[in-house]
């Protein structure tokens, strides 16, 4: 375990360069303190927990002092926002402040965000508010318990420092933890700003550090670009088994190693809803839950493009077509197991699409279903549940399907089949009226259902005793909750 001050730097996008990246100081926050921390992120840096009970780690993240080996840099980055393109994005209110490498040999990215101007701001004020902070944080932690892969965070640091949005509210920043903040939009950047020398120094980069297995192959970058599109293929099926919406799928928030980043409006469905759209500024519903499959391969091809001059077009297009195979076997795989299935079947795809299409005709909560689907029986279970679907005739048609199904999956205990599924369909997953009551106390200084939540949610799986409260469908008020798109 270390201490603050023993963490080991080796910084090795800073030197890449101005051509990528600009000095910047963080600007501190006005009385800084601890919001929430995750132990188990601070274990990625083998820094001992209780450190961040010490005064200097919130005056660390809350951007009043520096390492010595730190190298706070603002990213440069472009991208396809909604569809269309904008030539110049890049850290408008995050730096990087470096890369630590842990006792294990990783690698970890210390992105801050809220941590002031850039000359990346644009109109922005390079803040980021309490609300959104805990909301990124909590998010992070919770996807990664559910094995969705995604960026981490290691803590938020709340402040007194007003910042305006659609009234005043209150400065905080979030330690982003990531092995890259690499993203789409980076590639895009070079490629559309004629800059070839230094978009092949970036591929050369992301392919040596991040994709090394792949120099080993024939076609180094093509590889790269196969790798990159299964990765991305594997996080959308686990966001669409698990019901997570991103929100504002744009090319500069897709990580190039296909982790889950750059929260915004996000939320986890409760009642199953394909159409469902969880950004209010995304009237046409691009990325609306089930469009997040298709949107997942247009941002790719966007990549695609991008990476012309290293890879043929023709081999790009062959590799993009191995999106949509390798998105159906990853989300097939995870929905038979949600199921409790331990074989595949080819009707199994069917299954499943008409259990959603009972679900969503009669609004039923997509977690809790299948936490309680694999609490007793089969047929107990289906009995029990068949109760929360209007059109009752068409789940008993499917429930009879579902039970022949599993006796044919083969033989085993109920004490079996409650621990497969359990295993694999969460309790607890981050419901956005549970994130608004933790953000309601938090923004009047108590942090303690923060902490809380968080804590649940790192054990999604497992039954907490005292913590049914968490485990329950939203109340009315929180069903259809407004989550403002400002951050
Ligand atoms: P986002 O929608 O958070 O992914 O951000 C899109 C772009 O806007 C990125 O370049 C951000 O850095 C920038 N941005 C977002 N919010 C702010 C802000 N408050 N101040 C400056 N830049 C911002
Ligand atoms: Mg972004």
């Amino acid at each position: 375990m270390k201490a603050l001050d023993e963490l080991t730097f080796d910084n090795r996008f800073a030197r890449l360069g101005d051509a990528f990246s600009t000095h910047v100081l963080p600007e501190p926050l006005d009385e800084p303190r601890l919001v929430v921390a995750s132990d188990a992120a601070m274990a990625l840096l083998d820094l001992d927990p209780t450190v961040a009970d010490t005064p200097v780690f919130a005056e660390l993240f809350g951007g009043h002092k520096l390492w010595a080996e730190a190298e706070p840099r603002a990213m440069v980055y472009s991208g396809h926002q909604f569809g269309g393109y904008s030539p110049q994005l890049g850290d408008g209110r995050g730096l990087l402040l470096g890369e630590v490498y842990n006792q294990a040999g990783e690698h970890w990215d210390l992105h801050l965000k809220g941590a002031g101007m850039t000359p990346y701001s644009r109109m922005g004020d390079g803040r980021a508010v309490l609300r959104s902070s805990i909301r990124e944080f909590l998010a992070s932690e919770a996807l990664h318990a559910l094995g969705i892969p995604s960026s981490r965070a290691l803590c938020v640091i709340g402040s007194s420092t007003p910042v305006w949005r659609e009234k005043q509210e209150r400065g905080a920043m979030v330690l982003r933890l990531a092995p890259s903040h690499i993203r789409f939009g980076h590639f895009e950047y070079f490629y559309y700003t004629k800059k070839p020398e230094q978009q092949a120094e970036l591929a050369e980069h992301v392919l040596s550090l991040h994709y090394p297995e792949c120099k080993e192959q024939p076609e180094p970058y093509l590889a790269m670009f196969r790798e990159i599109v299964e990765r991305n293929a594997e996080m959308i099926a686990k966001w669409q088994a698990y019901g997570f919406c991103h929100g504002v799928m744009n090319t500069d928030n897709m990580s190039i190693l296909g982790i889950t980043f750059d929260f915004g409006p996000f939320a986890f469905l409760d009642d199953f809803d394909a159409h469902f759209i969880c950004n209010h500024s995304d009237h046409e519903g691009r990325y609306s839950f089930s469009n997040q499959v298709p949107i997942g391969q247009w941002n790719l091809s966007a990549l695609a493009q991008a990476l012309t001059p290293f890879i043929s077009v023709e081999a790009l297009k062959e590799a993009l077509g191995l999106y949509l195979p390798f998105y159906q076997a990853h989300y097939l795989d995870l929905m038979r197991r949600r199921l409790g299935l331990t074989t595949a079947e080819g009707d199994d795809q069917k299954l499943v699409e008409r259990l959603l299409k009972l679900m969503q005709n009669s609004g039923v909560d997509y977690t809790l279903f299948f936490r309680r689907l694999g609490d007793e029986s089969a047929a107990l279970a289906v009995a029990r549940l068949r109760d929360d679907f209007v059109d009752m005739a068409g789940f008993d048609a499917w429930a009879e399907q579902y039970k022949e199904r599993v006796a044919r999956d083969g033989n085993c205990s109920e004490e079996q089949r409650r621990e497969r599924m359990h295993a694999v369909n969460p309790l607890y997953i981050l419901r956005n009226y549970l994130a608004q009551n933790a953000i309601t106390a938090a923004e009047s200084g108590d942090y303690s259902e923060v902490r809380r939540l968080h804590e649940v949610l790192s054990k999604p799986f497992e039954e907490q005793a005292g913590m049914e409260q968490y485990a329950q469908r939203p109340p009315d008020w929180g069903k259809h909750l407004e989550i403002s798109c400002s951050s």
